[in-house]
């Protein structure tokens, strides 16, 4: 299932004009500005003979709140980014019809609708995450890299809400990233004998994380820093811990001590000195008693 439906316009020299995309090496991200038009009412816009009024003006994808429109399919030219030549050199590509080095040639442009009262619904900025998080997978785009506001490539105000405040914009990315990710089986132990002990860092630069997942680091914790532990997990099957800072780290008795001790802390004991027979009583015994236990030896 994909994240939009196809709905095209018909071909015409205003918003279509069939011009193929060069290649794709990014997104770039508008707002309609036009209070209250769903991406429904601005497909009906761009379409006929006119494209929208007679202006060389259009996006690949309207996105609203309950749905996404592809308008324009994704190997043609949109014209969403070329009041002048990109301010992004990478995307400074130009064609015998086109000669003005512009981003249109290159890029995929995305609209996010606007509700009456001026805004962009959260849900039409989630459903503008799936969209973007699939055309990034489809064209293997980075977000942190390959996504840019409109204003990036030409100095335009356009979505203002994200050139008056830059953060929000790089929430979307990480938010994107995040939907890109496969997805990971993560479980809460109840009743956990780790919760409310101390956790303390044996490996100079261990690394934690800010979501319960192994695959996105967070940052590092020194040697013998010191956290209370306040949830234990199993992420993708391994025991993570949620720390009191909101950190999660690992609970592997390599890089980290815990205490007091839980019930199922595990332990590494060696025994020298005894004799080969006594050894073998001892793995049997292992073996008979202690479920997963394993038991090295090193013959003498
Ligand atoms: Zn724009």
């Amino acid at each position: 299932m994909t994240a939009w439906q196809i709905d095209y316009v018909v071909k015409n020299k205003f918003s279509r004009p069939g011009h193929p995309l060069l290649k794709v090496l990014g997104v770039v991200m508008h707002w309609t500005a036009t209070p209250g038009a769903t991406d429904e009412n601005e497909k009906a816009f761009f379409d006929g003979a006119d494209g929208g009024g007679s202006r060389y003006a259009s996006a690949h994808i309207f996105v609203d709140k309950d749905s996404a429109r592809l308008i324009i399919p994704l190997n043609e030219v949109a014209y969403h980014a070329n009041e002048k030549p990109s301010m992004i050199s990478k995307l400074r590509a130009s064609t015998s019809y086109y000669t003005s080095g512009n981003a249109n040639l290159n890029t995929i442009g995305v609209e996010m609708c606007v509700e009456k009262d001026g805004t962009i619904h959260a849900e039409t900025i989630k459903r503008t995450e799936d969209v973007v998080a699939e055309l990034c997978r489809q064209f293997s785009l980075s977000p942190e890299n390959d996504i840019y506001r409109h204003y990036d490539i030409t100095g335009k105000n356009c979505p203002a809400p994200w050139v008056a405040n830059v953060g929000a914009f790089n929430e979307f990315k990480t938010k994107v990233r995040a939907k890109m990710m496969p997805e990971v089986i993560v479980e809460s132990i109840a009743n956990s004998d780790y919760i409310s002990k101390t956790l303390t860092v044996k490996t100079d630069g261990l690394w934690f994380y800010n979501t319960p997942r192994w695959d996105v680091k967070g940052g590092s914790s020194a040697k013998g820093n010191s956290f209370i532990v306040t949830e234990e997990l199993r992420v993708g099957g391994y025991r993570m811990l949620k720390c009191h800072d909101g950190k999660y780290r690992t609970a592997d008795p390599l890089h980290v001590d815990i205490n007091p001790k839980p019930s199922d802390w595990p332990y590494r004991v060696n025994i020298d000195n005894i004799t080969h027979a006594e050894a073998v009583d001892i793995v049997q015994l292992i073996g008979t008693n202690y479920k997963g236990a394993k038991v090295f030896g090193e013959a003498k």
